[in-house]
């Protein structure tokens, strides 16, 4: 049995960014958190233990630092959390921040807004509060939503999986012929290499582990574009979730997993595949090196 790692997985900076933000803040004051900072347990429990409270709104905050995690929210929500008149902490990523502005920007074009991305995420729900009007589409069905307008603007949600993306755009293109379609592609670029590099696993592994939480977009997204080449893959938020009857004595097993998995996740589902079968090597370098590539 072998073991082999993704070349690209795990935290990505704007996740680690928030959770470092999050911890800093919590030894000096006390820290409001709007929304899950991770769809990861894990970091949800660290947070929780830290001191951290988790409010659904601004008011719900009476001291302290409020602080907006990397999903990022609208500017309405954002004026709400000013009005506390406690201290703001905005650790919205960057490359959200890129998909708000190039949305924005579509908008204030005249452009009918359509994000391609999952309704209930919060990223997406941040992205089109403040909207009088939009379609979100996943599905091709939800491709009749869109109205028949002279000219749609599209943006994705920054972890979906850019193949899925393109085909949307392609259909919404059929869909709409007599209308102006332009698409801004704002898909971050953390989420392109992981899926690559999940896909790249899957061709070279017979079973795949995805590490993630199971409410995780990004780590969804893994799991199923594996699956279209790897019928066997399990994903897991644990090692504990880990069965050994998922694998055989000579697999190759390919490990990958979502950007809000910390590297302590990882360390222990393959310490703990190790201690089943002593695979004869791990490659694909460390997971300090797996790490790294997560920028
Ligand atoms: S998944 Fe991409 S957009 Fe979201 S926090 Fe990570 S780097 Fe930023």
């Amino acid at each position: 049995m072998k073991l082999q790692l993704a070349s690209h997985m795990g935290l990505c900076f704007g996740v680690q960014d928030a959770l470092t933000m999050a911890l800093d803040s919590v030894r000096g004051s006390t820290v409001h958190i709007l929304g899950p900072l991770a769809h990861n347990p894990v970091i949800q429990d660290q947070l929780s233990r830290a001191g951290v409270q988790f409010i659904d709104k601004p008011d719900q905050a009476q001291e302290g630092t409020i602080l907006i995690t990397a999903h990022g929210m609208p500017g309405s929500i954002h004026e709400k959390a000013r009005q506390t008149g406690l201290t703001i902490k905005d650790a919205t990523c960057p490359l959200v921040q890129f998909a708000h502005r190039h949305l924005e920007q579509l908008v204030e074009e005249d452009y009918y807004p359509v994000i391609i991305g999952r309704r209930d995420h919060i990223e997406v729900q941040g992205m089109t509060r403040d909207l009088s009007s939009y379609s979100v589409v996943l599905a091709v069905s939800d491709i009749d939503s869109i109205p028949k307008v002279p000219r749609i603007g599209i943006v994705a949600q920054t972890t979906q999986p850019i193949e899925r993306v393109h085909d949307l755009v392609d259909l919404i293109r059929s869909h709409s012929p007599e209308s102006e379609v332009v698409f801004k592609d704002t898909v971050c670029q953390p989420t392109k290499r992981r899926q690559q590099a999940a896909l790249k696993l899957a061709s070279n592994s017979d079973v795949v582990v995805v590490i993630g939480g199971s409410r995780s977009n990004n780590t969804q997204q893994l799991t199923q574009s594996i699956a279209r080449i790897q019928p066997r893959v399990h994903q897991v938020e644990r090692a504990e979730e880990l069965r050994p009857h998922w694998f055989d004595p000579h697999d190759t097993i390919g490990i990958t997993a979502g950007t809000s998995t910390p590297p302590e996740t990882i360390q222990a589902v393959v310490d703990k595949l190790r201690s089943w079968e002593q695979p004869t090597r791990v490659t694909s370098g460390s997971l300090l090196q797996a790490h790294h590539g997560a920028r």
